[in-house]
């Protein structure tokens, strides 16, 4: 017969912890959580040796009074819950009362702690979970918590430990995530005797962003906003061209909750399906208010995962909310010249462009004033005009690099094809209100690079738009559209050819899909495909290349994902259609794309690429020692 035993607390304290202090990052964790429950402003995280040997976080809150200093390192002892019913509407980011108790089980503790009522703070000492007694000490208001020698009683756990480095790291992770989501409370980060992070502390989410994330990246943000029934979402978004390679820059908050959501990730990836380029992903800080009672954070003991009551109203509020802002921003993906520095010796014919976030992370920026750069501004109100400062414009991340080519001094340039681009001023859309139109500068084409590039002069600066990215984007929309009908042409010869196995069957088992674009194809044989009908966009050359891109595409990621299987065979078809760099264009042709961009229709290739650079009169004046 087992012999039933009620474990002694020792014991179920050491189980508690090792759900809740994983590693030096999972104490940090709450112990800032604490801080900020206790209505710290401010809160400095001090570690040393990754966190293995101390960690430090001291608050200016409420504090902790003397004679509670010992149960608040008691198992299940909190001040923030008394209820089942407080379970419902968690408020705090603590409610467990396991925080203090786990962490003292396996380390050393020291914590000093005063109330403003108190002239004396108190101090107490813990070893493994076992207290000293409490002392009198003078300390400031609020909270010091000090932890030493993590783990020192459970080596088993030791052993999981990485080195230091990462252990630092992961702590700094953590802080970082902590100051995003609070930027009303200043958060210091020490480590090792050097100070690695301030945030003002100012409430501005922004000015958190940029302590934490640095400006650079600050600069490629758009301010998201948005509200649904019982919630709103705010934050930012990485602009399509500055997404990055892993979604280590993607971070969500609920109520103030670092948490970690497959729904949000997922409504912010959708938002930017066809915008960014494929294994890129968007970086973003997102908000999400909700009523209390709208989602459980009491489901994992980290408190990291949370349920949605409704996870498609989350979904759907952080979908339309990153989509508002990626869709509204009229602020061209053109690319600034990068400025010299001081020292630079910049030759004319190394021109760098800079893939343009201009900022417009501006909190101020309501959806009534105008961003920066607004070409068209269909139903924009009074512009603002301030104009972007260059040192700002600059820091902008290199993406572009155009070398002109070195050998060929100017005069003896390729003429440019003025005669093939109609010189005549347009207006740009013609429908906007007579007041807006004061602000509408007229474009032009003055000629084309390269037979690529569409040269754009419109006021003081000029575009240089990418011919063949543009038009893809054109078709990519056209063909996109729910009223799509394909223009098909006959093959005079069916076409017949015999893809790889797996191509085969991909193609196979698309028929219809393949149809609704025009294609018609049927099995031949065993191993081949005969094609009688194709899309008119695609040349009847090109038709049997097409079908194996494809077929590529559909390969890669759209096998499983009947949407996702669309846009793949969108884009090739996109790409197919349009016209091609190093192709000669019409003029009308040309007009037509310029037009596309310059209205505001056209931002990015649906890989995400830039369509147009911009450069200024200003710009070049600088290059050229004029100013
Ligand atoms: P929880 O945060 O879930 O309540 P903890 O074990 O983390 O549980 O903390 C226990 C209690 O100790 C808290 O409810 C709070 O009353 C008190 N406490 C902990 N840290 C602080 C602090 N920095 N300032 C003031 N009170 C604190
Ligand atoms: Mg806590």
């Amino acid at each position: 017969m087992p012999d039933i035993r009620i474990l002694d607390s020792h014991v179920a304290d050491l189980i508690a912890a090792g759900e809740v202090v994983e590693r030096p990052a999972s104490v940090v964790k709450e112990l800032m959580e604490n801080a900020i429950d206790a209505g710290a402003a401010k809160l400095t995280v001090e570690i040393q040796n990754g966190g293995m040997t101390l960690i430090r976080v001291a608050d200016d809150g409420c504090g902790i009074p003397a004679d509670q200093l010992e149960r608040a390192f008691v198992r299940h002892a909190t001040s923030k819950l008394r209820t089942e019913y407080d379970l419902e509407a968690i408020g705090t980011l603590g409610f467990r009362g396991e925080a203090l108790a786990a962490i003292a089980a396996v380390s050393r503790v020291r914590v000093a702690s005063r109330t403003a009522d108190a002239d004396l703070g108190a101090v107490l000492k813990l070893e493994g979970g076992i207290a000293g007694a409490v002392e009198e000490v003078g300390c400031p208001l609020g909270t010091e918590m000090e932890v030493r020698d993590l783990f020192f009683n459970t080596p088993a756990r030791l052993k999981f430990m990485k080195k230091d480095a990462a252990e630092g790291a992961a702590v700094f992770g953590m802080v970082q995530r902590i100051a995003l989501a609070h930027p009303e409370v200043s958060v210091k980060f020490v480590r090792d005797g050097k100070q690695e992070l301030l945030t003002p502390g100012d409430g501005q989410l922004q000015s958190a962003v940029y302590a934490v994330m640095g400006r650079e990246f600050a600069l490629g943000f758009l301010p998201v906003r948005g509200s649904g029934e019982d919630m709103t979402v705010t934050g930012f978004a990485t602009l399509p061209t500055c997404c990055k390679g892993s979604r280590n820059y993607q971070h969500f908050f609920v109520n103030g909750r670092y948490i970690k959501s497959r729904t949000m990730t997922a409504a912010v990836e959708e938002a930017y399906a066809n915008r960014k380029m494929v294994g890129k992903f968007p970086g973003c800080v997102i908000h999400l208010q909700t009523g209390l009672n709208r989602v459980d954070v009491n489901v994992h003991p980290a408190k990291t995962e949370v349920k949605f009551v409704d996870e498609r109203q989350v979904f759907s509020a952080v979908y339309h909310a990153v989509m508002a802002a990626l869709d509204g921003e009229k602020q061209h993906p053109a690319a600034v010249v990068d400025k010299p520095k001081p020292h630079d010796t910049v030759t004319p014919n190394q021109i760098k462009f800079n893939a343009t976030p201009i900022p417009k992370a501006e909190p101020k920026l309501t959806s009534t004033s105008l961003p920066l750069h607004d070409f068209t501004a269909p139903k924009a109100p009074p512009v603002q005009k301030p104009a972007a400062p260059a040192s700002v414009r600059t820091a902008a991340p290199v993406s572009v690099t155009w070398t002109p080519p070195a050998e060929k001094p100017a005069p003896k340039a390729e003429p440019a094809p003025m005669a093939k681009a109609e010189p005549a001023p347009v207006k740009v859309a013609p429908a906007v209100e007579v007041r807006e139109e004061a602000e509408q500068q007229p474009w032009k084409i003055t000629g084309e690079l390269f037979d690529t590039y569409i040269i754009v002069q419109q006021g003081e600066r000029a575009l240089l738009i990418d011919k063949h990215a543009a038009h893809e984007r054109m078709n990519f929309d056209r063909l996109k559209a729910e009223d799509y009908e394909p223009m098909v042409q006959q093959l005079l010869t069916p076409a017949v050819f015999t893809p790889a196995a797996q191509e085969r069957q991909v193609l196979a088992e698309n028929l219809t899909l393949l149809a609704r674009f025009g294609f018609e194809v049927e099995e031949f044989g065993s191993d081949a495909l005969i094609v009688r009908q194709a899309p008119f966009d695609v040349g009847a050359e090109d038709v049997v290349n097409t079908l194996t891109e494809i077929a590529a595409g559909l390969l890669t990621t759209g096998r499983a994902d009947p949407s996702a299987a669309r846009d793949h065979l969108l884009h090739t078809m996109a790409c197919k259609a349009a016209i091609k760099g190093g192709w000669k264009s019409g003029p009308q042709e040309l007009e037509r794309v310029a037009k596309a961009v310059m209205d505001g229709s056209v931002k990015y290739c649906p890989h995400g690429r830039p369509v147009a650079i911009e450069l200024t009169r200003k710009d070049l004046e600088k290059q050229f020692k004029r100013a």
